[in-house]
């Protein structure tokens, strides 16, 4: 991932703070510079905005400035949360799909090859007895596909969701 689209997650997360001007004077130039480059956070911004002056309008008590921004904070790591739930949720789901197509792709080829292999080694079979023999052969062998292609898989969830944390701290 770029420098940019750190820059980019970091300012989204500052956004409603920023509507609610709870940021600080530092954080609040860098959303400005930012915003005005970045037509999705603009956007977000600008849906913020109302969401804050209306916190601002409610009736005394009015919430303390440090309510809101506390309030904001937790909203926005819920969301985080959710987002991040989601992203763990997609990669799974493409994980498996990755594995099954993997397995049936590999289905054929497998089945090619352990004929040639099988036409070579048992030639003396009757042939009832070398059909089975080969059918046994090739299901253990497709089942070890199996395997490997879900090991397989595991393995790549958890290193994406590894490379994501690394990610995130950077950001
Ligand atoms: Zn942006």
């Amino acid at each position: 991932m770029t420098m940019t689209m750190s820059e980019h997650d970091k300012i989204r997360e500052l956004l409603a703070l920023a509507a609610a001007d709870a940021l600080t004077s530092a954080e609040e130039k860098q959303v400005a510079e930012h915003v005005r480059s970045c037509i999705a956070c603009s956007n977000e911004l600008d849906a913020w905005r109302p969401i804050a002056t209306e916190l601002r309008r409610l009736p005394t008590p009015q919430p303390s400035s440090w309510l809101v921004q506390a309030t904001l904070a937790r909203a926005e790591a819920k969301l985080a949360e959710q987002a991040e739930h989601d992203w763990n949720r997609r990669v799974m789901i493409v994980v498996v799909a990755f594995a099954w197509l993997l397995t049936i792709v590999s289905w054929p080829v497998f089945q090619v090859v352990s004929a040639r292999f099988g036409n070579l080694l048992e030639p003396q079979f009757s042939h009832t007895l070398f059909s089975q023999t080969w059918f046994s052969h090739t299901s253990i062998s497709f089942a070890a596909f199996t395997a490997l292609g879900w090991l397989a898989g595991g393995v790549a969830a958890v290193m994406l969701a590894v490379r994501q944390r690394g990610e995130r701290r950077l950001a």
